[in-house]
């Protein structure tokens, strides 16, 4: 991300190119403020701006290779270290396990939530941390030479779940970093920072941001339409995480809901050569679409037996309500246990690196049974 296209916080984005400009680039610096406020798109934007070759006019020069690689995340002297699931049987110990997971993300998205990172890896409520593995990670990284032969730039998110042990391995590094090596820490609470790192950091404090800053960037970045970026800002209470998070939400459901009542008559119709093509244009739109899809399923069915069995309470839109209140009575107590089993079996097959194409159609084939019992 460039400066000029963060389009927000611009008295925190003088002081970062105003430190720049005048060579003072602290070899520490801490972005402080509410989740949501903009400080992690502020220090990509502040990185890509330290990693350009050739900068010009407040910001990096979008054109040098440097910048090529840093507009996907991918400078080989930009690193990242952030709070993970400690999973030994998974080897998920420092951040570089999760890098992909963490990069792809920040591509899509352009934001991410301590929550909404944590559901990535599996599990919304359990606490991530970063752990004294990670600062031997880091410690080896960044004292190498740079790759490229510039700066070596670390971005390292969320230092207030950095565990006692972790940080105490950091502080040398922190304190007399190797030459052109540059630490900016990204954080929701200043407040719950070790004082041994916090000390050394050099503090820049965010403020929140407000609605007219995140439907801007709404607007410019996702393309949305004025009214409904003011809308999505208005309900996120300064906080740009969660507008974004609620637009993907938005998006993804309109598609599912096309997607499922599409398959569930073409199940029902049992139209072979029709769910064939069905199922080569869903394999198209990636594994990761189809995997939602099926969570989505499991989602419906579970709608189906509430809407059976008592009066739901649930919140529904219009599309869904609408599809429901007939193809309710298709999924019931009959063959609830083995669609949930077999969605849920298909999920299970796609993380596992099954093919999209054959898994879908034996599923639809074995629907098409179920559906009629
Ligand atoms: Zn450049």
């Amino acid at each position: 991300m460039y400066f000029s296209e963060f389009n927000c916080q611009d008295s925190s984005k003088n002081q970062l190119l105003n430190l720049f400009s005048s060579s003072r680039v602290p070899h520490a610096l801490l972005l402080s403020g509410p989740e949501g406020c903009g400080h992690l798109q502020l220090a990509l934007s502040f990185s890509t701006l330290i990693l350009c070759q050739s900068p010009k006019n407040n910001d990096a020069c979008k054109e040098c290779s440097s910048c090529k690689m840093n507009e996907k995340y991918q400078h080989p002297d930009l690193h990242f270290s952030f709070p993970i699931h400690l999973l030994k049987s998974e080897h998920s110990e420092v951040s570089d396990d999760r890098r992909k997971l963490f990069i792809s993300t920040l591509q899509k998205e352009k934001c991410l939530g301590k929550k909404s990172w944590y559901s990535l890896m599996g599990n919304e409520n359990k606490q991530g941390i970063i752990g004294v593995k990670e600062s031997q990670a880091v410690i080896q990284k960044m004292i190498l030479k740079s790759f490229m032969g510039g700066p070596k730039v670390l971005i390292l998110w969320l230092p207030e779940l950095m565990n006692l042990q972790a940080a105490n391995k950091l502080l040398k590094l922190i304190e007399e970093p190797p030459e052109k090596t540059y630490f900016i820490f990204v954080t929701d609470q200043k407040n719950k920072i070790l004082p041994t790192i916090y000390s050394r950091l050099q503090n820049i404090s965010i403020p929140k941001m407000s609605s007219s800053e995140i439907s801007g960037f709404l607007e410019k970045i996702f393309h949305l339409s004025a009214s409904d970026a003011t809308d999505l800002a208005s309900l996120s209470n300064g906080n740009l995480n969660k507008a974004i998070t609620e637009h993907f939400n938005t998006n993804s459901s309109e598609l599912n809901i096309s997607l499922f009542v599409k398959w569930m008559r073409l199940c029902y119709s049992r139209n072979i050569a029709d769910t064939i093509d069905w199922v080569n244009e869903l394999s198209k739109m990636g594994r990761e679409q189809v995997k939602d899809l099926l969570i989505y399923s499991l989602e419906m069915s579970r709608k189906c037996i509430l809407g059976n069995f008592s009066a739901s309470t649930e919140k529904i839109n219009d599309k869904e309500e609408k599809f429901l209140s007939k193809f309710q009575p298709f999924i019931n107590h009959k063959n609830i246990s083995e669609i949930n089993g077999l969605l849920n079996d298909a999920h299970f097959h796609l993380e596992r690196n099954a093919n999209p194409k054959i898994l879908m159609l034996d599923v639809s084939l074995q629907l098409y049974k179920l559906l009629r019992k």
